[in-house]
C-alpha cells in the first residue's frame, strides 16, 4: 500500500487538528464526493472513500494514536489467517455515515442494494495475556460463537422441499427506493425493505432445525497468534471468523482484542521498558557489577565509581520488539537506587559509624573546614554513637 496518501493530507488539515478543523475539512470534502451529489462518478466516489477512512481513523483517538505511531501499517492485516493484523475496518463506519449525513443528506442515507453478497458483521472478542506473552508474542485460544450454515437448509432458512418465494414489495431488490427534496436538490433515497429486511426473498415455511434463520449457533474453540510487540487494547484480527454474509457475501472477521496485564517490574511505554533496580551503597561508592532485571532475564551491568542514586541507564535494544519487525526492539531505561539496608549486625554498624567518622574527618580537614557543618554533624553522629552503646 504503498500509493496510500497519508491521512492528514487527505483531509488538509495539520497533524496537530482538533476534532472540530477534522470534522470541519471532512464535511467539506463528503459534500463535494458524495455519490449522492455525484453519481456514477468513479473518481468521485474513491475520493469520499479516502477521505472517509482518514476521518474514521483521526476522529476516533485510538485509531489516530496508533495511526501516528505506525502510519498506514497500523490497520494493515499481517498477510493470512491467523497472523497479527490491526484494526481499521471499513465496514464499521456505519455509524460515522451516519452521524455526519443525518443532517447533511437527511435521514435516508444511500445504500448499496442489499440482495447483493453482503460481508457478514465482524465479532469482537478480548483475550487477556501476560505482560510477557505481549513483549514476546503467544498463541491462545478463544471461546466464540460462531453461527454456521444450517445442514438441514443449507442456509436459505426454508422448510426443506420448499423454496423462499420472491418478495413482491421489492420485486427481489431487497429495497426501496423514493426521492425526496434537500438542500442540494432532488436526493435519490433508497430504504432496505421493510417485507423482507433486504433479502429480496421471503420464506413461507420455516425450516424447522434452524426456524427459517438459515443458521445455527455453534461455540468454536479458535486459535489467535498474538504478534510479539501487541500492546494493551491492541486487535488481532483473524479474517472470515466472523458472522457470515448475506446472499453469498463473505464471512466478517474476528477481532481479538488484547488485555495485557501489568508487570511487578517493568512499565511499558510504546515498545521501552522501565524499571528500578537496587545497588548497594558499596555497589555505588566503589563501582562494580549490579544484577539488574531484564525481560530477558537477569543481567550484570557495570556501574563506575561514585554512581549517585536515581542514576538512569540504557539497556539498548532490551524493549520490546517492534510490530513490524520482531528483530528490532525499543530499549530498557532502568533507574538505580542506593538501597539502604534495614537491619544491621552490630559488626555492620561500627564499620558504618567508622566510616562515617572518617568521612566526617575528610570533610573537617578539606574544603568545608569553615563552615559551621562540621560542628553539626559532629553533632548527629555523636548522637548516633550514644544510641547504638
Ligand atoms: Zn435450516
Ligand atoms: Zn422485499
Amino acid at each position: 500500500m504503498a500509493d496510500k496518501r497519508d491521512y492528514y493530507e487527505v483531509l488538509g488539515v495539520d497533524k496537530n487538528a482538533d476534532d472540530a478543523a477534522l470534522k470541519k475539512a471532512y464535511r467539506v470534502l463528503a459534500k463535494k464526493y458524495h455519490p449522492d451529489t455525484n453519481p456514477g462518478d468513479k473518481e468521485a466516489e474513491a475520493k469520499f472513500k479516502e477521505a472517509s477512512e482518514a476521518y474514521a481513523v483521526l476522529s476516533d483517538p485510538e485509531k489516530r494514536r496508533q495511526y501516528d505511531q505506525f502510519g498506514h501499517a497500523a490497520f494493515e492485516g499481517g498477510g493470512g489467517p491467523g497472523a497479527g493484523g490491526f484494526s481499521f475496518d471499513f465496514g464499521d463506519m456505519g455509524d460515522i455515515f451516519g452521524d455526519m449525513f443525518g443532517d447533511l443528506f437527511g435521514t435516508g442515507r444511500s445504500r448499496r442494494p442489499n440482495n447483493g453478497p453482503q460481508r457478514g458483521a465482524n465479532i469482537t472478542t478480548r483475550v487477556r495475556i501476560k505482560f510477557e506473552e505481549a513483549v514476546f508474542g503467544c498463541e491462545k485460544e478463544v471461546d466464540i460463537t460462531l453461527k454456521e450454515e444450517c445442514t438441514t437448509c443449507h442456509g436459505t432458512g426454508a422448510k426443506p422441499g420448499t423454496d423462499p418465494i420472491t418478495c413482491t414489495k421489492c420485486g427481489g431488490k431487497g429495497q426501496v427506493v423514493y426521492t425526496q427534496q434537500s438542500l442540494f436538490g432532488m436526493v435519490r433515497n433508497v430504504q432496505t425493505c421493510p417485507d423482507c429486511s433486504g433479502k429480496g426473498k421471503i420464506v413461507k415455511e420455516k425450516c424447522p432445525d434452524c426456524y427459517g434463520t438459515g443458521y445455527k449457533s455453534v461455540r468454536k474453540k479458535i486459535q489467535v497468534t498474538i504478534p510479539a510487540g501487541i500492546d494493551n487494547g491492541q486487535c488481532v484480527r483473524i479474517r472470515g471468523k466472523g458472522e457470515p454474509g448475506t446472499n453469498g457475501g463473505e464471512r466478517g472477521d474476528l477481532l481479538v482484542e488484547v488485555a495485557v496485564s501489568a508487570h511487578v517490574t517493568f512499565k511499558r511505554q510504546g515498545f521501552d521498558l522501565y524499571s528500578r533496580a537496587p545497588m548497594s551503597f558499596a555497589q555505588a561508592a566503589i563501582g562494580g557489577d549490579v544484577k539488574i532485571s531484564t525481560i530477558d532475564g537477569d543481567v550484570l551491568f557495570n556501574i563506575k565509581p561514585g554512581t549517585q542514586t536515581e542514576t538512569k541507564i540504557r539497556l539498548k535494544g532490551k524493549g520490546v520488539p517492534t510490530l513490524r519487525n520482531k528483530n528490532v526492539r525499543g530499549d530498557h531505561f532502568v533507574t538505580l537506587y542506593i538501597q539502604v539496608p534495614e537491619h544491621l549486625t552490630s559488626e555492620q554498624k561500627d564499620l558504618i559509624v567508622k566510616l562515617d567518622d572518617i568521612s566526617g574527618e575528610t570533610l573537617s580537614t578539606g574544603k568545608e573546614k569553615t563552615k559551621n557543618e562540621k560542628t553539626k554533624k559532629k553533632g548527629f553522629m555523636d548522637k548516633l554513637k550514644d544510641s547504638l552503646n
